[in-house]
């Protein structure tokens, strides 16, 4: 079976010293995790290395970057390498969030890179799609989210894929408390798995897993994440409060 994952997207939050509460309120709670389900959280950089030593020793729990730069190393000031992430044991990294497209004019085809590099420096991208409102009121939603796969992730070879994570966040339902409903989601995971499918095979689309985005809660996440290919959620604001991150953890098949 698929990993079935949880992933905390910390964004641009948190003091270190609320990061450390955060995080130790939720180890607390030690919850017992299945073979095939795993949780991340995905840090501010300088928490980095603080968060991987927390969780090190608790199986099944992991520490992911929110973004890292398209080239291996030089004169980029403020930019983080992944070969830096590499070097501190990051083995997760989030890729393309509708943030960073959004504010940092990230492109299919510069994702396209950041993708490569991780996977040459053995992290595992969680690489986020989506669409604007307009292109789902538009009825497009299907035609845009493969034109990103297809423009960030067809480069790859087999064996490469399967160490992609897809997250599909609609931008529609990001921090908007307005989620898609279980069946939308569903619909447009079925969707990016055929088109993995039609470029891989059906085995290697069964084996990449693809999580749900956009307003997860505590209260919404068990019928989420009950759908066939939907692997569990990449959550923001419910994860910076510990109590709502435990439940939706708890909701993980
Ligand atoms: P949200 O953010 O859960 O606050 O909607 C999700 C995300 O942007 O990853």
């Amino acid at each position: 079976m698929r990993k079935q994952i949880a992933a905390a997207n910390w964004k641009m939050n948190l003091t270190y010293q609320q990061a450390e509460r955060l995080l130790d309120e939720i180890l607390q709670e030690k919850i017992a995790l299945g073979p095939d389900q795993q949780v991340l959280f995905a840090v501010p950089f300088p928490y980095l290395v603080l968060a991987k030593s927390e969780v090190d020793e608790v199986h099944g729990y992991a520490i992911a970057a929110q973004n890292a730069y398209s080239k291996v190393n030089g004169a980029y000031t403020g930019e983080v390498s992944v070969e830096m992430l590499q070097s501190i044991g990051i083995k997760y990294c989030i890729l393309g969030h509708s943030e960073r497209r959004e504010y940092f004019n990230e492109s299919n085809e510069q994702l396209a890179r950041k993708v490569e590099l991780c996977l040459e420096y053995g992290i595992q991208p969680l690489f986020c799609c989506g669409e604007a409102l307009a292109i789902r009121e538009a009825g497009t939603e299907n035609a845009y989210v493969q034109r990103q796969i297809e423009e960030s992730l067809f480069q790859l070879s087999d064996e490469q894929v399967r160490q992609v994570i897809i997250a599909y966040e609609p931008i529609w339902a990001i921090g908007t408390g307005k989620t898609a409903s279980a069946q939308q989601a569903q619909e447009m995971h079925a969707h990016i798995r055929s088109v993995l499918a039609g470029k891989w095979g059906k085995e290697t689309a069964d084996a990449v897993p693809i999580l749900y985005g956009g307003s997860v809660k505590a209260g919404n996440a068990a019928e989420l994440f009950a759908s066939p290919d939907v692997d569990g959620g990449l959550v923001g604001g419910a994860a910076l409060v510990a109590q709502d991150f435990v439940q939706i953890i708890k909701a993980l098949k």
